[in-house]
């Protein structure tokens, strides 16, 4: 059985899309799990995830049944990685994060708030958490790497490691959700964002330090992955550096592709190598993606025509991490 849980997602036609292509819509619904989707050239396709969120989907949906259970979860001590995947534009940072994460409606808000809320919730009850608290970790410029001072390093006892990075200390939710909308609002865009979640079970009131030189012992870790644009690079007409962060965006992704393929079709073994090594971004999802980890993946997709190559791709990516 695999431990990863693929969706698809497509977003309503913007107002670009409905006057350009009018009905271009290039999905028909077939049930939850499966759709048809018809190219430009009218070809037909038929998919199924586990689930699939069609144009009218609510975000407490989203969240409920890809984010939840793996939650619950992290919080016990069971490493979950949840990860948004799709071109520019197809809702990647609508789906994680909603139109803002501070103010805005209740319905709208996407699944980091949500995710927040349920940690603290869960945190509340849990017995064996004697003083928890939680931590959170932001990775930048994970491709720049110019500018790139983390490391990866890997312990025995607390699994993957960065050096460089900044743990914050999360100690409600209002707090938390003020933290994360600070720091969200100065990156850039077009990079993959990724954000950690540490549970300990040993704590010191150390509000910075670094993960390095710590003897805390972790007991599970939550990340969400708001992966960068995945269109084929041609289409953006990108020259110099832009290019070559997009090669290495395009890079990462597909050693993420491979080492999901390569989980699905079993456990790590000899026979089984699974290419964690391959770029920055698997290797550090390395301990949240595989083992007994569990991974979910939500394929961001415009249900336009004029899309229809790119949430092709994005399509077949989703379905052979199955
Ligand atoms: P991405 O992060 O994949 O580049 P965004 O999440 O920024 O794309 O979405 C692009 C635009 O579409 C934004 O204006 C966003 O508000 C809108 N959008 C995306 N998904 C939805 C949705 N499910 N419902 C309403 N609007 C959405
Ligand atoms: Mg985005």
């Amino acid at each position: 059985m695999s431990n990863i849980r693929v969706c698809a997602r497509f977003r309503p036609p913007s107002s670009k899309e409905r006057i350009d292509h009018g009905d271009g819509i290039c999905i028909r619904s077939l049930d939850l799990e499966t759709f048809v989707f018809k190219d430009e050239k009218q070809e037909e396709y038929t998919f199924s995830f586990d689930r699939v969120f069609y144009e009218g989907s609510e975000q407490a949906d989203v969240f409920e049944f890809l984010a939840l259970p793996i939650v619950r979860d992290a919080v016990n001590g069971i490493n979950g990685t949840i990860i948004t995947y799709g071109q520019a534009g197809a809702g990647k940072t609508y789906s994680m994060e909603g139109p803002s994460i501070l103010d805005c409606d209740e319905q709208k808000k996407g699944l980091l708030p949500r995710v927040v809320g349920e940690l603290f919730n869960a945190i509340k009850i849990s017995e064996d958490a004697s003083n928890p608290k939680i931590y959170m970790e932001k990775v930048r410029d994970l491709f720049d790497l110019s500018k790139d001072n983390i490391q990866i390093k890997e312990n025995k006892m607390q699994g993957i490691l960065l050096s460089g990075v900044t743990e914050i200390s999360l100690l409600d939710r209002a707090d938390a959700l003020q933290s994360l909308s600070s720091r969200i609002a100065n990156r850039a865009v077009g990079e993959t964002h990724i954000l950690c979640f540490s549970f300990y079970n040993k704590l010191l009131a150390i509000v910075q330090r670094e993960f390095t030189t710590d003897k805390r012992v972790k007991t599970g870790k939550l990340i969400l992955v708001d992966l960068a644009g995945s269109e084929k690079i041609e289409k953006t007409g990108a020259e110099g550096r832009i290019l070559e962060e997009a090669k290495t965006i395009n890079k990462s992704l597909l050693a993420l592709g491979n080492v999901i393929n390569a989980l699905t079709c079993g456990p790590p073994s000899k026979a089984n190598h699974i290419p964690y090594r391959d770029s920055k971004l698997t290797r550090l999802l390395q301990d949240a993606l595989g083992g007994n980890s569990q991974t979910a993946l939500l394929c961001c997709c415009s249900p336009s025509l004029s899309n229809a190559s790119e949430s092709l791709s994005t399509l077949r990516f989703g379905a052979r991490a199955k």
